[in-house]
């Protein structure tokens, strides 16, 4: 891989990478062909990255199919597929170094994973420096992860830029994610349960409401009617540093996961709030008055 991406740089081609953990779906391959028309050339990762899995997580039984994966990807665009086993990545086991995250590690997804984004954000430090990309595409699925991943690129100086892609899903609502296949039938049904929750609090902020306890409250208050569900948390975030905020101005984020079966899903939602900002409501009335100037001086124009 390093090899074919030396070449590809010394061609002064621009590289998309998209790391993933593999069992790839829609919203992998909505990834693939943004990297497609951005770049030169695509890398795909597929690498089931032990370092972020505690040990109680499904690491073991994380689903992989390497065979429909490369399938998958080269239809999407990709040139090439680079599926390290752990053995490639971690030749002595594992490693004693890892990228300490701050802050942002231990809170929201941080809290109930304890080194899971210290891993993602090691992993992916490994894997921006065997490729080399010019950018780096990440979902929006996994907004904290994305943060943690803009601050690592800031924060070291690394030279690449990072995309964020919109979310997709079924028709229902429920977000794509590998782990969906856990889901037997009854909690693919209770499932959606989770969109249509964080979507009614969207809808909320959008209606003016900014309080966090109430926003999270809607959440709890959707999903009480759903006993296939057991949400784990739910909490506002800042959308750039991802601290948690109790009241939304601006911009938020609504991070949530749940435990549907024995499965656990995780969700997000943008808010955006509807209070009247001075500084929007200033800059619009100037607006206005800049239009309203331009209208009168185009009727005395045409006088
Ligand atoms: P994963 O294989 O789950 O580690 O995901 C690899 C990349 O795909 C991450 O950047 C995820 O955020 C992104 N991704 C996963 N699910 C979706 C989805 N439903 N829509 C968009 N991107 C996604």
């Amino acid at each position: 891989m390093k090899e074919q991406a030396r070449q590809a740089r010394a061609e002064s081609r621009i590289i998309g990478l998209v790391p993933t953990m593999g069992a790839l779906h829609a919203g992998h391959l909505s990834l693939f062909r943004q990297a497609r028309a951005d770049n030169d050339v695509v890398v795909a990762s597929v690498f089931v990255n032990p370092l972020q899995f505690g040990p109680t997580d499904d690491f073991a039984r994380y689903p992989r199919d390497l065979e429909a994966d490369a399938a998958l990807a080269a239809e999407a665009g990709v040139d090439h597929l680079f599926a390290p086993d752990v053995a490639e990545m971690y030749p002595r086991g594992s490693i004693a170094t890892r990228v300490d995250v701050g802050p942002i590690g231990d809170i929201g997804e941080g809290a109930w994973r304890p080194g899971f984004f210290a891993g993602v954000a090691t992993v992916c430090s490994k894997l921006f420096h065997i490729v080399g990309p010019d950018r780096a595409y990440f979902g929006q699925k996994d907004a904290q992860q994305l943060a943690v991943i803009r601050q690592l690129v800031a924060d070291l100086d690394l030279p690449l830029e990072i995309v964020g892609c919109p979310t997709v899903r079924e028709h229902d609502g429920l977000a794509l994610s590998s782990r969906n296949a856990y889901l037997d039938p009854e909690a693919r049904r209770a499932a959606p349960a989770l969109a249509a929750a964080l979507t009614a609090a969207r809808d909320a902020a959008a209606a003016g409401e900014a309080s966090a306890a109430e926003l999270r409250w809607i959440v709890e208050t959707c999903l009480e009617a759903e006993p296939g569900i057991h949400l784990q948390y739910v909490d506002l975030f800042d959308p750039a540093t991802f601290s948690a905020r109790e009241r939304l101005d601006g911009r938020g984020v609504l991070a949530a996961a749940a435990y549907v079966g024995g499965t656990r899903l995780i969700d997000n939602v943008e808010l955006v709030s509807a209070a009247p900002q001075p500084e929007l409501a200033a800059e619009f009335a100037t607006e206005v008055g800049a239009g309203m100037k331009q209208a009168a001086g185009m009727k005395r124009g045409a006088a």
